[in-house]
């Protein structure tokens, strides 16, 4: 990239970075992105990592969030050739007895298959049907800034800031509410013991039902792809294969955004912030990591239970306690014998990911951060619990422990898929204590990753709310 000068430039183009970048040049001012891949996208990639024609999601897959971002929504995806295809069921949990639980777009369809707890099901899920875009706009929000609607969120704080235990105990009785719900709670990826591991439950399970859970054709690699038309359409210029070090590789500008965790800022911007944000930073936690498999499949997967072969997602667990189980000891630094799984086909859906009649296959379990350990085994046996056969279809698989994922992406310290701990504590302080959190204390440089409000996933809201903090402090905007 020629060293030409930017109004502002972005370090790292995963879906916040590229949100960043097209926020800013939205309002006509001249933004590059610099990626360290060859490709951009971040979290957003698809690639051949198996088998030639099978298409596997590296990171991200499923996008709830994606399909529901207030920021996504914004842009005509579809004009850059952006399909999200929906599975027949958003997500199944099967039982050892052979049958499984769906999270349908119906909410009756959903609580039916929880059996004596459907009445309880509507009763938690009805109240936020007709409101679930103000509670959305509210939680993707610049948090810890005031609310717009204090007493929606009340609201939803009190029905979802207990812990997924209080939570199931509070309203279900039955086995099935009780597991189905474990396996949306641990998508938070912290024991669910944890306050705050409910609400996840609560809003994914609520996606489901208002937008669905999707997957991109082609793969997630699309989603990236049409957030870059867009970029180019609006001038930004996007640069990969250029890893930044430090602040002084890049081209002069008035704001630079930070891609990037912490750690990586702290790295890239060495001396030039007060010690004292230096250390607060030093202090941001991060989370677990994951363990992830890819599979080439000779065939779909053997689920014993219907309902799991025509879900995009399968959760694996079993029983409440399993999962609880699992996910307490992770939070422990232990690795459970039974690991809870999350299962993803998005072959089934979408044909233009895998050769006529084959499939591909995406799990991952949670594990420690930083864990060396082999966890394919652990995770094969849980797919065979619920799908037996599930190995002899196996045609090749690429496994990622957490330092595969942090040697793909520096992002995913020690595994963290989240770009940080996203317990209630660090809520408040993502990534330091402070109303703008997207802001440092040098008015050309602000943080726009997942380790700003609200966090993981992929809805670059974390990246839009940056942009706007940058154009009001760095261009008074
Ligand atoms: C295996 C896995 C499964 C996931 N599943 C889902 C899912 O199904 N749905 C969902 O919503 N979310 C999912 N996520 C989480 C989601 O991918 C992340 O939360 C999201 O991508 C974070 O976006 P980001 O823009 O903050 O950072 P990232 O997407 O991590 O992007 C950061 C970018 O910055 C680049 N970069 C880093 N350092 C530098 C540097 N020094 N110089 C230049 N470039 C740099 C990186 O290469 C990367 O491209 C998953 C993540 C993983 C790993």
């Amino acid at each position: 990239m020629e060293k030409s000068e930017y109004d502002a430039v972005v370090v790292g183009s995963g879906p916040n970075g590229l949100a960043a970048a097209l926020e800013i040049a939205r309002t006509g001012r001249s933004v590059a992105v610099i990626e360290a891949h060859e490709t951009i996208g971040g979290g957003m990639r698809t690639g051949e990592v198996t088998l030639p024609g099978f298409l596997h999601d590296i990171c991200s897959s499923v996008h709830p969030l994606g399909i529901a971002s207030p920021f996504f929504r914004s842009v005509n995806l579809s004009n850059y050739g952006l399909e999200w295809v929906h599975p027949r069921y958003c997500a199944a949990h099967p039982f050892d007895d052979g049958s499984a639980a769906v999270l349908d777009r119906s909410v009756d369809v959903t609580a039916e298959s929880l059996g004596d707890d459907a009445r309880a099901y509507h009763r938690t899920m009805d109240p936020w049907l007709d409101v679930w875009e103000f509670l959305l706009e509210e939680l993707l929000g610049p948090f810890p800034l005031p609310p717009r609607r204090p007493f929606l969120l009340a609201r939803f704080g009190l029905q979802a800031l207990p812990s997924a235990q209080t939570y199931v105990n509070r309203y279900f009785k039955g086995e099935r509410a009780k597991a189905f719900f474990a396996g949306m709670a641990a998508h938070s990826i912290q024991p669910l013991e944890n306050i705050v591991s409910a609400s996840f439950g609560l809003m994914l399970s609520l996606l489901g039902h208002v937008v669905g859970w999707p997957v991109a054709r082609g793969g997630s690699q699309s989603l990236a792809n049409a957030l870059a038309g867009e970029l180019t359409a609006a001038g930004v210029k996007i640069c990969t294969g250029w890893k930044v070090n430090s602040l002084d590789e890049l081209p002069p500008s008035r704001a630079v955004l930070l891609d990037v965790t912490p750690r990586q800022v702290l790295d890239i911007t060495g001396e030039r912030f007060p010690d004292a944000y230096r250390r607060q930073l030093g202090r941001y936690r991060y989370g677990p990591g994951i363990f992830k498999i890819d599979w080439a499949l000779s065939e779909p997967v053997p689920w014993r239970a219907e309902e799991c072969r025509q879900a995009g997602t399968v959760h694996l667990g079993g029983t409440y306690e399993e999962i609880a189980l699992s996910e307490r000891l992770i939070g422990q630094g232990k690795h459970p014998e039974k690991p809870f799984v999350l299962f993803v086909q998005p072959s089934r859906f979408d044909r233009s990911r895998a050769p006529e009649g084959k499939e591909v296959g995406w799990a991952y379990c949670h594990v420690p951060n930083g864990s060396t350990v082999d966890m394919t085994d652990r995770i094969e046996a849980q797919i065979e619990r619920f799908a037996p056969g599930f190995k002899d279809c196996i045609l090749a698989r690429r496994v990622w422990s957490t330092r595969d994922l942090e040697s793909y992406n520096p992002n995913y310290i020690g595994g963290d898929i989240n770009g940080g701990m996203q317990d209630l504590l660090q809520f408040f302080t993502r990534p330091t204590l402070q109303l703008t959190p997207y802001r440092t204390p040098d008015p050309g440089i602000y943080i726009c990753s997942s380790s700003t409000p609200p966090g993981g996933g992929v809805h670059g809201m974390c990246g839009y709310h940056a942009a706007r903090t940058a154009l009001r402090y760095a261009f008074n905007s």
